[in-house]
């Protein structure tokens, strides 16, 4: 008998594993893939994110710190550069197994083997894998977005919670990485409905990815086509695809002695596709509140602490992306007039600034009647 099992190795699962191990809990993760394993992201660690992972990250996983974002929409492009670090690109194979590894030094176990279904028994959770069952206190689905596991607890999601995201990664020269890019994020908006698409500069390599809606995204490979053509890639590219929860939407993330943490909580950024930092959060309060020992109201409990430290930054993404995407005049407006809004948004990923003051500063900043012009 575990006191969690944790099903899937990313940032959500290997956090709640460390944290409960670090607690003294006898943990098992259950991973389906060998590690180190591919993982498709742009691979952009949130200032803010770096700073909840509670371990210090060996230099050899920073691949660059980025401290702005240049920004392009129809023919417009606007660069803001702060004198402090916003995000850090990490390789995410890399920055997984190394979060494994310290799950494992903190005293947690490892099983790679698919987990195929779990039954909630009362008294203790019965989890099912291709080769054995496990018995668990509690456990913590942490198996991202495509895997069903979470629907026994959340219900299916709508195609309009999803967003659909291609990346390629492309080898090139650092030295012509660093001239084209240096310590700038590449975002261009207004390519991929409710999205973006993205140039991120790594170590050997660039990211070169779109992400947009589900529901509008019709061709998502030609607009990823597109992309790199126009910035110059060419065409022929391994391309991964990726599904992404978008968040900012109430739903039920626990019961009984059932967690979902990161993806399989739904809980990514809907304007930016963010979610490193959610899985990193939601793993941590998964893992305190099963440590809390306080059986009874675990899964009200951390509900209701997500709802409350993660919640509320959501449901204002949210807003911002809505605002955003279904008025490209409001976009417009930013760019051309108010060099203060990416200015200021862009202290979101570094935690100097939360998505509700900013949507609190921005809206009645914004012209009446551009909300209503399409
Ligand atoms: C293309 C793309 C680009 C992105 N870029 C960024 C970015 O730059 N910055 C950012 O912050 N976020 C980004 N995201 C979002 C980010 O990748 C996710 O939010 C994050 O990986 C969530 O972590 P997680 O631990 O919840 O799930 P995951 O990282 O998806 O890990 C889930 C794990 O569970 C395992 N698993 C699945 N099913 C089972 C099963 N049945 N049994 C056992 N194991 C299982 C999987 O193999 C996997 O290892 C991006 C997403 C995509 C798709």
């Amino acid at each position: 008998m575990y006191d969690l099992v944790v099903v899937g190795a990313g940032p959500a699962g290997s956090t709640a594993a460390r944290m409960a191990a670090g607690m003294g809990l006898k943990v098992m993760i259950l991973e389906k893939e060998d590690f180190p394993r591919y993982k498709a992201c742009g691979g952009a660690l949130s200032e803010r994110a770096a700073c909840c992972l509670g371990l210090r990250l060996p230099e050899a996983l920073c691949e660059r710190s980025i401290t702005g974002a240049r920004i392009h929409f129809q023919n417009q492009v606007k660069e803001k550069i702060k004198g402090y670090r916003l995000t850090t690109l990490v390789t995410r194979s890399a920055f997984d197994h190394f979060l494994l590894q310290k799950a494992i030094e903190a005293g947690a176990s490892i099983t790679f083997s698919r987990v195929l279904s779990f039954s909630d028994k009362g008294d203790y959770v019965s989890v099912q894998t291709e080769d054995r069952i496990y018995k668990s206190r509690f456990l913590v689905i942490a198996s991202g977005c495509q895997d069903a596991l979470k629907d026994l607890i959340s219900g299916k999601t709508s195609r309009d919670d999803i967003g659909i995201c291609l990346v390629a990664e492309i080898e090139a020269n650092d030295m012509d990485i660093e001239a084209r890019l240096g310590r700038l994020l590449d975002i261009h908006f207004g390519i991929a409905s409710g999205g973006y698409g993205w140039i991120f500069p790594h170590r050997g390599y660039y990211s070169v990815g779109i992400g947009g809606l589900a529901s509008q995204l019709i061709h998502p490979r030609q607009v990823m086509s597109s992309f790199l053509e126009n910035n110059g890639f060419g065409r022929h590219h391994i391309i991964h695809g990726h599904t992404i929860p978008l968040g900012g939407r109430k739903r039920r993330i626990a019961r009984g002695r059932v967690l979902l943490a990161g993806d399989s909580a739904g809980l990514v950024d809907s304007f930016t596709g963010e979610g490193i930092y959610y899985a990193l959060r939601s793993g941590e309060m998964a893992a305190r509140v099963i440590g809390e020992e306080k059986e009874g109201d675990a899964a009200q409990l951390y509900e209701r602490r997500c709802d409350r430290e993660l919640g509320e930054e959501l449901r204002y993404a949210r807003i911002l992306s809505r605002i955003m995407h279904n008025h490209p005049n409001a976009f417009s407006w930013a760019l051309e007039c108010h060099d203060e809004v990416i200015e200021k948004y862009i202290e979101i990923p570094a935690a100097r600034r939360s998505y509700r003051e900013f949507v609190r500063w921005l809206l009645p900043r914004m012209p009446f009647g551009l909300l209503s012009m399409r």
